[in-house]
């Protein structure tokens, strides 16, 4: 096992984390591999053996009982319970390997949506924020799926503004229930859920109120299930209260307490979101690879051509270094949690604070990770060309499918500027990270000119370009602050800018370190080099973005001189990164080819 972390979440990128405190992918233990294979099995035996093609044509409309019938399977497997503890029935899974089993679940394709409702903002808020009887009451259904969970915030008129909602909740005369009246949207599971998390707005209060609701209760209506774009085998349904009567002591939390509630939710949502697109983009890649190296064009393999081991090299490195930052951030939320209940928090609070804690880096993955699972589906369908468009083979459901993660969860607009909003207000609101000492620090270092083609020793060089990458968002995010004072939040394209290079600097150290461990701890240099070759692709790429990001963002809100200067302060930072681009995707992609799958 690794040392747990020292630094607070989203300060990495103020400080360089020491590599004993990284938690790699291979330390998965026994246990932990052992659940990553029962899933698999599970997704190949009870969805794929349906075949791709039926599973693909599945419309929700019309096939609940196909849906129904995956969802008891799972629930007799015991995956239901993979969030919920032992004591009210569930698996009692540490958080990481909570998202092993979000990772592998995505090989069900829409069911993954399914049980991920079920597993996660379904059911967490109860285990995070329920009372003891709440957790009694509900928790045991929920972990063996003899009640189905949906999870109700989102309404015709508040999607990313999910405190507008207009759902209200009026407390009877007698004070024993409050009656729900409202319209939510897009609801999954909601067709055929038996609990649904309602948030709602009690009188005038500023914050929405989160309520348990059994659907037993009466007063809810089901709209039709909507045709989708993709996860059509998953049921979406517009919600209607009318006079939906919910005993008092279903409050959740405390009145007003639903829209934290709702926050906090989405930060255990994202991360796990991220882990199903790293199982979706190393399907892809797997799916690509087998695909390649028995297509016969022009008299040999099309995995022979540098044209498609480009997009295979791409693709297992996008998994590669995604995977390195969702296993990293998994193992630090757990021993966070462990920390806070050391220090004497509830299990409620220590779960919900471990997790606010790394919001940053959960912001981060859901972005890179879903638009790494866009990259690997669209590019798989090129590697199938014609049959990529089949439904027969799979791929283009994966591409159908693969496009909804880049909006729920909080589109990938709102997760841009969550991660640098957040990072800031810690910097300069609760002084949680020390962002101005690190940035007053900047130009002294780059006068003292940090090449990167001077440093010496294993991935030493990578290191320090790792490192340029935060001093450049230091330097863009003081210079357009300097500059734009409390406008820059409203200048959006400039955040997403920074956002872009904050999350390409914790995605790339993320993956850099985890060699550096494997090297420290004795595995040969030969049989890390097509681990280095990844990592030294996804920093090549992460240079890239970071250096148009920068480029983007400081012409947008400067000119003339201070164009000029800063704009050549920045390219000290971002120097070209001696490396072959093509040669490293090609060995990457011999790798898998090799393997016959994702390689890592
Ligand atoms: C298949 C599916 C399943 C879902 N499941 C659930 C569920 O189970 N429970 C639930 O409660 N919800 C669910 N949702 C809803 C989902 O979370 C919302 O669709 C999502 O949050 C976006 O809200 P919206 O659709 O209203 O888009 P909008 O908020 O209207 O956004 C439209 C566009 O405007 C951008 N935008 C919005 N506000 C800003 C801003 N301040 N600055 C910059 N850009 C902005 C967005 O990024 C987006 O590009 C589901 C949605 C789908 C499609």
């Amino acid at each position: 096992m690794s040392n747990p972390s020292t630094l607070k979440g989203g300060s990495f990128i103020v400080n360089q984390e020491d590599v004993k405190n990284v938690f790699i992918p291979e330390q998965f233990s026994e246990e932990q591999l052992m659940i990553s294979e029962m899933v698999k099995d599970f997704c190949e035996k009870e969805i794929h053996g349906l075949g791709i093609e039926r599973v693909a044509g599945l419309d929700a409309s019309k096939d609940m009982d196909v849906i129904k019938d995956i969802f008891a399977k799972a629930s007799e497997l015991g995956l239901c319970g993979v969030s919920i503890n032992e004591e009210y029935g569930g698996m009692g899974l540490d958080f990481n390997t909570g998202i092993i089993f979000s990772e592998q679940i995505a090989l069900g394709f829409s069911f993954a949506t399914t049980i991920g409702a079920q597993t996660s903002i379904g059911s967490l808020p109860i285990v995070y924020y329920g009372t003891e009887e709440q957790k009694s009451k509900y928790l045991p259904g929920i972990a063996s799926g003899e009640l189905v969970a949906a999870y109700a915030l989102t309404e015709p008129g508040a999607g990313s503004d999910a405190n507008s909602g207009k759902t209200s909740a009026v407390l009877n005369t007698e004070g024993t229930h409050y009656i729900i009246n409202g319209q939510k949207m897009w609801i999954t599971n909601g067709g055929f859920a038996d609990v649904f998390i309602v948030f709602a707005r009690i009188d005038d209060d500023k914050n929405l109120s989160a309520f348990i609701v059994e659907k037993a209760f009466g007063g809810i209506d089901l709209g039709k299930e909507e045709k989708k774009l993709g996860i059509k085998a998953s049921s979406t349904v517009q919600v209607f209260f009318n006079n939906c009567q919910v005993p008092v002591e279903n409050l959740l939390a405390g009145r007003g307490e639903g829209f934290k509630i709702a926050l906090n939710i989405l930060n255990s949502g994202r991360i796990k979101l991220a882990a199903g697109s790293v199982g979706g983009t190393k399907y892809a890649c797997t799916k690509s690879v087998e695909y390649a190296t028995q297509r016969i064009q022009f008299g040999k393999p099309i995995s022979d051509f540098g044209a498609i081991q480009q997009k295979l090299g791409q693709m297992a490195t996008l998994a590669f270094a995604v995977e390195s930052a969702l296993y990293r951030t998994g193992y630090n939320i757990d021993q966070k949690y462990e920390e806070f209940r050391a220090a004497g928090q509830s299990f409620n609070d220590a779960k919900i604070n471990s997790l606010r804690e790394y919001a940053i880096e959960c912001a981060i993955l859901k972005v890179i990770g879903s638009e790494a699972l866009a990259y690997a589906t669209d590019e798989g369908i090129q590697v199938f060309g014609g049959m990529g468009y089949s439904m027969e083979t799979g791929m283009e459901m994966g591409y159908r499918d693969g496009r909804i993660t880049r909006i729920y969860e909080g589109t990938n607009e709102i997760n841009r500027m969550l991660s640098v909003g957040e990072l800031m207000k810690r910097a300069y609101q609760t002084k949680e990270i020390d962002l101005m000492s690190a940035t007053k620090g900047v130009p002294l270092q780059m006068a003292s000119a940090i090449n990167p083609f001077n440093a010496k020793g294993y991935l030493a060089k990578e290191t320090e370009i790792v490192e340029n990458l935060k001093k450049l968002f230091l330097l863009v995010s003081a210079a357009a602050g300097r500059k734009l004072k409390l406008k820059l939040v409203d200048e959006q394209e400039i955040v997403m800018n920074l956002a872009d290079i904050l999350g390409q600097a914790y995605i790339a150290e993320s993956a850099l370190l985890r060699v550096k461990k494997l090297a420290a701890e004795g595995v040969s240099k030969e049989e890390l080099e097509d681990k280095k070759a990844a990592v030294q692709l996804y920093i090549y790429e992460a240079l890239a973005i970071a250096r148009k990001s920068t480029e983007d963002a400081i012409a947008s809100y400067a000119k003339g001189a201070e164009k000029f200067l800063t704009q050549r302060l920045a390219d000290t930072l971002t120097l070209a990164y001696d490396v072959n681009p093509k040669d490293l995707r090609r060995k990457v992609a011999q790798a898998a080819i090799k393997k016959g799958a994702y390689p890592f």
